[in-house]
């Protein structure tokens, strides 16, 4: 390809892609599993999938709530032009019930603080203050204990406040199947006290997937199909193009702490992705190369460009796969296990700085 003909802009150099079409097959695979309602969970801009462009896409489609953890992520839903319901999961503090009220965004209360200032700020605004309770039963993080939440539910109530959806959350989901069913006993218990007339939700991704769906659910981590085993399937990739091609000479040292030093002969490229784009350091062994060849990383990664060594020279055109979308040796769990943490952790820090491209 001759320099003019570079394609512009988002495919130029690095950039993240990720088809919607596949978070729709993942959508609808849950779907098929819950019987009832799924509500795909947008925090941490989708797990760092963007979002909003998800959020309009899956709107688009007829989804009609969304979840996402702080009246931030809710404010930039809502000026982005998402009208659907949008509720946020982490418990209200009391000095943000005004701006959730005024954005139109349900919050999640857990305590008669926050809902005595959802109420008192409703009135002062006309605004109708709609609410779910959270109810703890057994992650003794947020929600009112489940022992309680009859009288949690009449006094927030009573203060005006209209209580559309309750629901719990899984410590153990995939880990402990016992606590499972004993914070489900719990939650199936308030569902008795409580009565029909709310929507009720509980379980998480692997809460679905492992152990089955008892209410409605709320999915971050199999919606963006980084869950193995169950035909879902990840819906992001991380694309690059070399910005240099070079062979090396026998003794040559490649990147810091000249870690690999070459036999001599090898082909080089280097790809201008590094750990500031969410590559986890110490973790990427591995990169596809043009003809999907696995290309082993020579040396450490830097903060803004990686180092790979080819078979053979390659064009500055060619395009590289550094994160794929799949379960194998560059695909995001991969990394995760690699580095010792949660597939979570390195979906979050997938970085902002790369341009992103959303195929339909
Ligand atoms: C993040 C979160 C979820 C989604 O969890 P996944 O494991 O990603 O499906 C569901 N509910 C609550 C309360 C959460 O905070």
């Amino acid at each position: 390809m001759r320099p003019g003909g570079y394609p512009k802009g988002v495919q130029a150099r690095a950039w993240v892609e990720v088809d919607l079409a596949a978070l729709w097959a993942n959508y609808r695979l849950l779907a098929g599993r819950a019987g009832g309602e799924v509500i795909p969970v947008l925090k941490a801009d989708a797990y760092g999938h963007g979002a909003l462009p998800l959020a309009r896409f899956l709107e688009g489609k007829g989804v009609g709530r969304f979840a996402v953890a702080t009246l931030e992520e809710g404010r930039r839903l809502r000026e982005g032009g998402i009208k659907g319901e949008v509720l946020l999961l982490g418990s209200l503090h009391p000095l943000e019930a005004e701006e959730a009220l005024r954005l139109g965004l349900v919050p999640t209360l857990s305590n008669l603080e926050a809902a005595e200032a959802l109420s008192q700020r409703a009135r002062a605004l006309g605004l109708v203050p709609r609410a779910h309770l959270k109810v703890d039963t057994g992650m003794n993080r947020v929600g009112f204990p489940s022992e309680e939440a009859v009288s949690a539910l009449r006094a927030v109530e009573a203060l005006g406040v209209r209580v559309e959806g309750v629901y719990t959350h899984l410590a153990t989901a995939g880990e402990d199947a016992a606590f499972v069913e004993t914070q489900r006993r719990r939650f199936q218990e308030v569902r008795r006290a409580l009565g029909e007339g709310y929507f009720y939700h509980l379980e998480n991704s692997l809460g679905l997937l492992r152990h089955g769906a008892t209410a409605g659910v709320r999915v971050g981590l199999a919606l963006y199909g980084l869950v193995p085993g169950f035909g879902l399937r990840p819906i992001l990739r991380i694309l690059a193009r070399p910005t240099l091609v070079k062979r090396l000479k026998a003794g040559d040292r490649v990147g810091y702490g000249g870690v690999y030093v070459a036999r001599g002969g090898e082909w080089l490229a280097t790809l201008p992705v590094g750990y500031a784009d969410g590559l986890p350091w110490g973790a990427v062994r591995f990169v596809k190369g043009p003809d999907g060849r696995l290309l082993e990383v020579a040396g450490r990664i830097s903060m803004d460009q990686t180092t790979v060594l080819l078979p053979g020279p390659v064009g500055l055109e060619a395009v590289f796969e550094v994160l794929s979308a799949d379960f194998g040796p560059t695909g995001l769990l991969a990394w995760a296990e690699a580095r010792g943490t949660l597939p979570y952790e390195v979906a979050v820090h997938l970085s902002r700085r790369l341009p992103r491209r959303y195929l339909e």
